[in-house]
């Protein structure tokens, strides 16, 4: 049995990122940057109106000073129009500041008569003036390599006027799940036998850290069987199989990947719930096998599938977010393995819930959080923690 902490390290230093590929802007969302990205246009890219109004000098705008409307500059194209004393320009949000003009009177504050208006309001220069570069200056850095494309980043990539984004590569993964008492939801359950469930929260962890689900199998604890799904599993670039990694006679996985030329580098991690977590290489395909019981299968994949995979895709943040909580009950490790709770943050505060044990998947579907507890560590309740957010 190895630690944690090594474990990780092991394999973190085994993956590395696919070759990086380029993306249209909405196809990116969620991928991770492959280069840095510089602004290529300020923003604004020119001074332009924040109101509908009218552009005026602020000097003689004051309230009661009647000015000349002189034109009318609506947004979308620049009419070349200038601003003289006396006078104001008819303009809309988002149209350009007329020559001459530094400040932008709401129409709300005028009374129009004619080509006239009478002013209602002092105005300051630069009101409403929203100028070039105030938001972003040209050649800021706009974009981290490594940095998660959201939603805003789509935004901001497409207000530079790029059509692809150069992103890290695809991670295509397979799931086996394995066990002779596995039924598919829908059918009927023999005595003995349950329902499968860990395919499913597997695709969805996957899928939430950017991953694409190749394949997800059944198959039956038998040698031949298992050999036969993982050759045509191994043509993606990561296999997570649930179930059969452990000890007993019908834990056939580890044999069956040996059997095919696998190499194991890691089989038995100090970590509660997940010892059996096995890690290793067939060929280009990494090998993952996770614990059938569902919240070790749950807390592996999150503690060492999710941070490889995203690592696969470029990413440079590994780690669940933390959050800083007060714990509420008193928790203590007096095991060979760092513990994680399953526990639910509310309000700053962090309690255990449900069952801590491995086939508790209820108490796991009540949780939004893990907090680790390492070896012989002891905490009180009150104590200031960091719990890793999972939800
Ligand atoms: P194993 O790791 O194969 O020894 O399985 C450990 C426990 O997890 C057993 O109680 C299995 O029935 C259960 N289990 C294994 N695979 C799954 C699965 N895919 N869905 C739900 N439970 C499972
Ligand atoms: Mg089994």
């Amino acid at each position: 049995m190895i630690s944690e902490e090594e474990a990780r390290a092991k394999l973190l230093e085994t993956v590395r990122p696919l070759p990086p590929r380029r993306l249209g802007i909405l196809q990116a969302l969620d991928c991770f940057a492959a280069e840095d990205y510089f602004a290529r246009l300020p923003l604004p890219n020119f001074d332009n109106s924040a109101m509908d109004g009218y552009a005026v000098i602020a000097s003689d705008s004051r309230h009661g000073a009647k000015l000349r409307v002189v034109g009318e500059q609506p947004a979308g194209a620049d009419r070349q129009l200038r601003v003289s004393t006396g006078e104001a320009i008819r303009i809309f949000t988002g149209a350009a500041i007329p020559a001459g003009a530094d400040a932008v009177l709401m129409q709300e504050d005028v009374t129009r008569n004619g080509d006239e208006i009478v002013v209602n309001e002092d105005v300051e220069a630069g009101e409403f003036v929203r100028k070039r570069g105030c938001d972003l200056s040209e050649g800021q850095k706009i974009l981290s390599k490594g940095e998660r494309i959201r939603e805003a980043t789509l935004g901001l990539l497409a207000s530079q006027g790029l059509g692809e984004v150069c992103v890290g590569g695809e991670v295509r993964a397979a799931i086996v799940s394995g066990g002779n008492e596995l039924m598919q939801p829908g059918a009927k359950l023999q005595p003995g036998q349950i329902y499968e469930s860990n395919s499913l929260v597997l695709q969805a962890l996957l899928e939430r850290c950017g991953a694409v689900v190749g394949s997800s199998r059944h198959c039956s604890d038998d040698a031949s069987a298992l050999q036969t799904e993982f050759r045509a599993a191994i043509k993606n670039e990561v296999l997570i199989v649930s179930g059969g990694v452990s000890v007993g006679e019908h834990d056939l996985v580890q044999a069956a990947l040996r059997s095919l030329g696998a190499k194991i580098d890691i089989w038995r991690v100090a970590i509660k719930p997940g010892k059996p977590f096995l890690f290793g290489r067939l060929g280009d395909c990494f090998l993952f096998g996770l614990p059938g019981n569902p919240v070790s299968a749950f807390v592996t994949f999150l503690q060492f599938v999710r941070p490889a995979i995203l690592k696969m895709m470029g990413a440079t943040d590994l780690d669940l977010p933390k959050v800083p909580a007060k714990l509420v009950v008193d928790l203590r490790n007096e095991e060979d393995r760092s513990h994680y709770v399953r526990g639910k943050l509310k309000n700053g505060n962090f309690a255990p819930v449900g069952r801590q044990e491995s086939h508790a998947l209820f108490g796991l579907s009540q949780s939004n959080a893990l907090l680790r507890v390492a070896i012989g560590e002891s905490l009180k309740a009150g104590d200031r923690v960091d719990v890793q957010m999972w939800d």
